[in-house]
């Protein structure tokens, strides 16, 4: 079917180039196609488009459009093809960003903004929807008229007249003027009509700013290309993840859920138990505790104060301390589940890296309740089930969370999931109370605002969870309250805490009671 014959161009009718040939004839004489024509590009490709053709006509027809041909030098890299579709993929990603920036502000007059979170820095973006092409106009109304030059010798006119470089107004102009040497995305304002003077000062800290943007930008995006799940990590975690992996316990570690300002989250596929009585959940988060101190600094209080881990506090380096919070976070969780209050189940705990059981399916997590619509039903059950797992815990494992809001409560198979409890402390924590009005107002208000009609204020709610009966019936008078408890607490627990530790064989204090 190739019918291509392997003759020469030269070549005449079959018999009368096959009898001046001197050997005879040669035995097999249907050769079709020779090495060449097989090896040939365009026969190649001809073949090709044929079948292609026939299989996908107007596939074919889009792929031979002016897209991509041989000439359009710009789009028949694939890399840069790729970087245009990312390109325009994260300008996407920011208008998105924008629209949700815009939703959430409203017409509020405090707003938030997205900007460290947008994907394509004004240095990078051509913004050209925005942009008016002032080609088309005659007269351009950003540019400044041209500043009066100085010439060599620094003045100009005669005797009183005399202008030095250094004259206020011309030099103020010269500024404004000057403005335009700026990257073209540097926003500058528009000073169109107003005889604009920039004094020294502003200008060079303009200046600065201009070049610290850029600088910024190229940052921005080196962090981005280092920022994959694996780097987000640093060589010691990656190592304690690796042997995870290795061991079997985890079948693959799949990538990241969520990077905070103390963690990152990644979701795994659970592999085998290395001991017969544990079961490893199928699906697993892997919460790495950040070994970077500066973040941990202003959580000093809630263990420093933990008459649990008083006297272990003060002796400890700073990567003990890390491993601290997970250690916390592991028992903390160990006491709910004994409580039977839905949480994830702790795995394992290696230094700074928790393992637990993941809540929600096939690698997606499941929302957190503040990212959740839930009916006017759900949104009553989950009120009552939140009352109900805050007594439990402040009741049963004696804690309060410290930090309870819609931000670490999960909707998953229909009911709230408590997470994030390495912050967790025991309600006679010097700030124990204080703490727990403060989970009291972010639920309260989260269910009210969410329309759920019975949901308690907030002082209702820290007495139905505590069992306390605080009558103040404004919130100054109510914290006063709060402090005055804990500070009578106060003594009594760390006296309680030091006879305990004198019985202690080792010197080191019982430091869990479970
Ligand atoms: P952080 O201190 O950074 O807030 P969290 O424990 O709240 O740490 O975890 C951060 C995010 O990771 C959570 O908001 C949640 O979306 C996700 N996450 C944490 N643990 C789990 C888990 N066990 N299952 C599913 N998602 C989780
Ligand atoms: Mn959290």
């Amino acid at each position: 079917s190739v019918g291509v014959a392997a003759a020469a161009p030269e070549a005449g009718p079959g018999p009368a180039w096959q009898s001046k040939c001197p050997w005879g004839a040669p035995s097999t004489t249907s050769i079709s196609c020779s090495l060449a024509d097989v090896m040939s590009e365009q026969l190649a490709k001809e073949l090709q488009l044929e079948e292609e053709n026939a299989a996908f006509p107007e596939v074919v027809a889009v792929a031979e459009g002016p897209f991509i041909t041989g000439e359009n030098i710009d789009t028949s890299s694939d890399l840069m093809l790729a970087q245009m579709l990312q390109m325009e993929f994260d300008r996407e990603y920011d208008a998105q960003l924008r629209r949700e920036e815009k939703k959430i502000n409203g017409d509020s007059k405090v707003s938030i903004s997205f900007e460290n979170y947008r994907k394509v820095h004004p240095y990078d973006s051509d913004s050209s929807e925005d942009e008016v092409d002032w080609q088309d106009t005659r007269h351009d109304p950003y540019r400044a008229d041209k500043p009066t030059t100085t010439p060599r010798r620094g003045f100009i006119g005669k005797g009183k007249d005399i202008t030095t470089k250094h004259d206020e107004v011309v030099c103020g102009r010269k500024n404004t003027a000057r403005m335009e040497n700026f990257a073209p995305e540097f926003q500058v304002g528009d000073g169109i009509g107003m005889d604009l003077k920039l004094s020294n000062q502003v200008f060079n800290a303009l200046k600065q700013h201009a070049y610290s943007e850029e600088r910024r930008s190229a940052r921005l995006h080196e962090k981005k290309e280092h920022s994959t799940a694996e780097k987000a990590v640093d060589p010691k975690t990656r190592l304690l993840l690796y042997k995870m992996v290795n061991s079997g316990m985890l079948e693959t570690i799949t990538g990241c859920i969520s990077t905070g300002k103390e963690s990152v989250v990644f979701h795994a596929y659970g592999g085998k138990s290395p001991t017969e009585d544990k079961v490893i959940p199928p699906e697993c988060a892997i919460k790495v505790f950040k070994t970077t101190l500066n973040e941990f600094k202003n959580r000093d209080k809630y263990i420093k104060d933990d008459y649990r881990f008083k006297d272990r506090f003060s002796k400890l380096n700073p990567r003990k301390i890390i491993r601290m919070w997970a250690e916390k976070e592991m028992h903390n969780l160990t006491r709910m589940q004994n409580a039977g209050i839905p949480c994830p189940q702790v795995v394992i705990l290696k230094k700074h890296v928790l393992v637990m059981s993941f809540i929600g399916q096939d690698q997606v997590p499941a929302p957190k309740l503040k990212d959740v619509t839930l009916s006017s039903e759900d949104m009553k059950k989950a009120y009552y089930q939140i009352l109900n797992m805050m007594q439990q815990l402040y009741k049963e494992c004696n804690l309060v969370h410290a930090d309870l809001s819609e931000y670490n409560m999960l909707w998953h198979d229909g009911k709230v999931w408590l997470i994030d409890v390495s912050q967790s402390v025991e309600p006679t924590h010097p700030h124990g109370l204080e703490f727990l009005f403060r989970d009291c107002r972010n639920v309260s208000q989260f269910f009210q605002k969410g329309g759920v009609a019975e949901a308690l204020n907030e002082r209702e709610l820290f007495n139905a969870v505590s069992g306390l009966n605080i009558t103040a019936d404004n919130e100054v008078d109510f914290q006063a309250e709060i402090e005055a408890l804990e500070k009578m607490n106060e003594d009594h627990v760390q006296n309680h805490g030091k006879k305990l530790s004198t019985f202690s064989s080792d010197g080191d204090p019982p430091i869990y009671d479970e």
